[in-house]
Order: C-alpha cells, then structure tokens, then sequence
C-alpha cells in the first residue's frame, strides 16, 4: 500500500466503526473510538481512531478529525497510565505499509511499556480473549471513575 492508494471501506477498522466486525471497544463519542488491538506489542496496547473520517493516513485525514482523535489519545494515555502503572508509553502511528503500517484506516497506537519487558512483535500473537475482557472491564471502569 502505497501512501496515495485510495480508501478501501472494507478495511478492518471501517467494518469495525460499521459494527460489522467485533472489538474490545474501551471508549466511544460521536467522532472517535478506541478499542483494545487484538494482537498487542505490550499490556493495554490500544488503538485510537476517527470515525467519521475515511483517511488512509496522516497526510488524508483532515485536520479538525485528528485533532479530535489526539485529544482522546491524550486522556486514554492519562486512564492507561493511571491504571495499568507502565514505566513508559509509546504514542505511535504509522503511515503506508514501509513505514509499518498494516491496516490503512488512520489509527494512533497507545503502546504502554514495562521496565525489562521487550515490544512484542508488532501485528503478530494474538491476546487471550479472556484477558482482553478482563482488561477492557478495567480500562472501561477507570474512565467511568474519571469522567
Ligand atoms: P498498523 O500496523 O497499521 O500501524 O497497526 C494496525 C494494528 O491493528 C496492529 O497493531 C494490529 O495488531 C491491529 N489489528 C489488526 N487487525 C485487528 C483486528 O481485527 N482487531 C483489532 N482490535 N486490532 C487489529
């Protein structure tokens, strides 16, 4: 996937938005949903995506749609942090399938880090789904607390 190859609304994400396809959804508002990735690099890796917006990429999207999403992406990072207690996150996104990017609705990654635990490999093993149920109990609960 080159950087200017078109939309395709059968992506994973689109289907997702469409309620064609499941996910661990952690938050949603009228512009922006964010869900637990089904293949995480680390405990809590979520993903972060504009709804309403049928964009490739950073360069496709339009402004007033990414900001939307930078401003969840901000107050997930916060509910992560808080309840997971990572040593670090990484805030990532990817743009064309060279620079790593594999599904091609724009999305931010929230990649919590643990101190001595490598990235596991990115879009590989798949999660427990038990776990990810466990995890989004408690990522949903932490915001509800927190408004
Ligand atoms: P990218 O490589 O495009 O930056 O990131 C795409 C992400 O979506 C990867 O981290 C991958 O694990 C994740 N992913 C791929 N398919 C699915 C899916 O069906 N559901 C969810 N929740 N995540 C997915």
């Amino acid at each position: 996937m080159s950087l200017t190859t078109p939309y395709d609304p059968q992506n994973i994400f689109a289907q997702i938005i469409r309620g064609d396809a499941p996910c661990y959804k952690i938050y949603e508002d009228d512009n922006v949903l964010a869900f637990l990735d089904l293949f995480p690099q680390s405990f809590g890796h979520t993903l972060v995506i504009p709804k309403r917006s049928a964009a490739c990429n950073i360069l496709d999207v339009d402004t007033e749609a990414l900001a939307k999403v930078m401003a969840v992406v901000q107050k997930l990072t916060r509910v992560i942090v808080d309840e997971l207690q990572p040593d670090g996150v990484q805030v990532a996104q990817f743009n064309g399938a060279p620079a790593g990017q594999t599904v091609f609705h724009i999305h931010v990654h929230i990649v919590p880090r643990y101190s001595g635990e490598g990235l596991g490999i990115h879009a590989a093993g798949k999660a427990d789904p038990a776990e990810l149920e466990k995890l989004q109990a408690r990522l949903q609960q932490r915001i509800a607390a927190q408004g």
